[in-house]
């Protein structure tokens, strides 16, 4: 417990300047946070490392922590999870994604679930908070991406997906088994 809440602490101060994108700009922080709270009592995880990850989760891709400073921190496992989940910012956006897809099948267990936490948020973000230039088709090509790379982790914990697919059918107008641009997005 007392870890957690040091990582809570350590991501809000790392996070301190950074804004979601939303037309409230809301703090950053709100979205590791959601993570957890979405992985501790909607997933009934209880594995602090999982969970100090999650908090921990966008700190490397985002913030100028380290890898290093992540196992000095708060020890080897809890960083490898964290470099599971982390983007190399040096390769252009797209591939990114496809990388996303493609390693998603073969990450721990452990960061398998930090993934799905983070696409289950930014759904439910994108739904009820959007980022404030988005279109309706560029939310659609988000839900779609979050998806495939959601289908190669599947297996990892039944709940949690099922919340991923409930949130993904919130995008989908009722009715239709494809993906379209919804009214729900406008
Ligand atoms: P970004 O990666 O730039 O933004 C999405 C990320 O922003 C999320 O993964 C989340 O990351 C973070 N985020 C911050 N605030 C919010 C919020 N309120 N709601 C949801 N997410 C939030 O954008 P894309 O994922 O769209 O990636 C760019 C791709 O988009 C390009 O590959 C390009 O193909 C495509 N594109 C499409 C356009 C279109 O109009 N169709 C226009 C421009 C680009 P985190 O969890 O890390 O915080
Ligand atoms: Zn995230």
């Amino acid at each position: 417990m007392n870890q957690l809440i040091r990582a809570v602490a350590f991501a809000a101060d790392k996070h301190r300047k950074q804004r979601r994108k939303d037309a409230d700009a809301s703090p950053y922080i709100n979205h590791p946070i959601a993570l957890a709270q979405v992985l501790a009592n909607e997933g009934d995880i209880d594995d602090e490392h999982v969970l100090i990850a999650a908090i921990l989760h966008d700190t490397v891709e985002d913030t100028d922590t380290s890898h290093d400073e992540l196992v000095r921190c708060f020890g080897a496992q809890v960083a490898r999870i964290v470099a599971e989940v982390t983007d190399d910012k040096s390769l252009p956006k797209a591939e990114r994604k496809r990388l996303q897809i493609e390693h998603a099948a073969h990450i721990s267990h452990g960061a398998k679930l930090v993934k799905l936490a983070d696409k289950i948020c930014n759904l439910r973000d994108i739904l009820a908070m959007p980022p404030s230039n988005w279109s309706d088709e560029r939310k659609r090509e988000y839900f779609d991406w979050a998806k495939r790379v959601v289908d190669e982790l599947r297996g990892a914990h039944a709940g949690l997906e099922a919340a991923f697919d409930e949130t993904y059918r919130k995008g989908v107008p009722s009715g239709h088994a494809a993906p379209q641009v919804s009214a729900s997005f406008r």
